[in-house]
Parts: C-alpha cells; sequence; structure tokens
C-alpha cells in the first residue's frame, strides 16, 4: 500500500502551537476526544513527529516559533500535508504586523488546508481534515477548492 493511501485512511496529527493563546490549541484537543469520535476518519495523534503526516499549527507564527516550525516539518516523513488552524495560523490574525510575528504559517511552510474562525470548532478541525483527505483522492477541496477560505480569515 502506499502511503498516499495509509495517510489517507489513517492521518496521524502532529499538533505545533506558533504562538496561539490556547483558543484553538483547546479546539484542537476536544476534535481528537472521544466525544466527537475523530478515529471514525483514522485520525488520531501521533506518537512523535517522525511517524506524523498531518501537521496542524495553531497561533500566529513567530519569529521564534518559525525555526521550530520548520525544523519539525522536515522531520516528518513524505507525504506530509500542513493544515493551519484558525485565523492566527491562517493569516497572522490580529498579531499580523507585530514586530515578532511572521504572520500566518504558510510563511514557514506550505499549508494545504486552511481552517478559519477564532477559535474554530471542533466540528470545523474535523470538516478541514476530512476535506484534505478528500483532495488527496483529487475530489473536492476546501472552500475554492484549493482549501483557501474564500473570504479572509
Ligand atoms: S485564532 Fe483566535 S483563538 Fe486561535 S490562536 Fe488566534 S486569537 Fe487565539
Amino acid at each position: 500500500m502506499d502511503r498516499v493511501k495509509i495517510v489517507k485512511y489513517s492521518p496521524w496529527l502532529v499538533h505545533f502551537n506558533t504562538g496561539a493563546c490556547n483558543g484553538c490549541d483547546i479546539e484542537v484537543l476536544a476534535a481528537i476526544t472521544p466525544h466527537y469520535d475523530p478515529e471514525r476518519f483514522g485520525v488520531k495523534l501521533a506518537p512523535s513527529v517522525r511517524h506524523g503526516d498531518v501537521l496542524i499549527v495553531t497561533g500566529a507564527v513567530t519569529k521564534k516559533a518559525g525555526e521550530r516550525l520548520k525544523r519539525l516539518y522536515e522531520q516528518m516523513p513524505e507525504p506530509k500535508f500542513v493544515v493551519a488552524v484558525g485565523a492566527c495560523a491562517c493569516s497572522g490574525g490580529v498579531f499580523s504586523g507585530s514586530y515578532s510575528v511572521l504572520a500566518g504559517a504558510d510563511k514557514v511552510v506550505k499549508v494545504d488546508m486552511y481552517i478559519p474562525g477564532c477559535p474554530p470548532r471542533p466540528e470545523a478541525i474535523l470538516d478541514g481534515i476530512v476535506k484534505l483527505l478528500k483532495k488527496l483522492d483529487g475530489g473536492e477541496g476546501g472552500e475554492g477548492g484549493d482549501g483557501k477560505p474564500s473570504g479572509s480569515a
């Protein structure tokens, strides 16, 4: 079985907070609890970054965290995907333009799915991950077909 199929049926998540206020982190943690049953999509937390398939980024990317984000990403095996969760990870949000902030995760790594909201609800986070998996099939992506939100994040 090729690696893309493995990711499609069992995407293991790596979660990294690049400067979030913890609002998005709490929603990500809620999304992986049995209450939302993420394992029906094969979604679970990876035991280490070297086993991760999908990097979940929360928070505006600070200059310091940007280096760590790049290093984490490089340690993940191919194929790998990045999901930006929340307005801050999508674009820098209210922290955009701050002296210590680079802006969204896409300033450092290629983002495959953007999930806007401040913070997005657990259902929206799971929905974004499922849309990413559909994209692996060549199926429908997120809003706009490229995973990018249609409005400003
Ligand atoms: S999008 Fe909102 S909840 Fe998420 S890290 Fe930014 S300020 Fe916090």
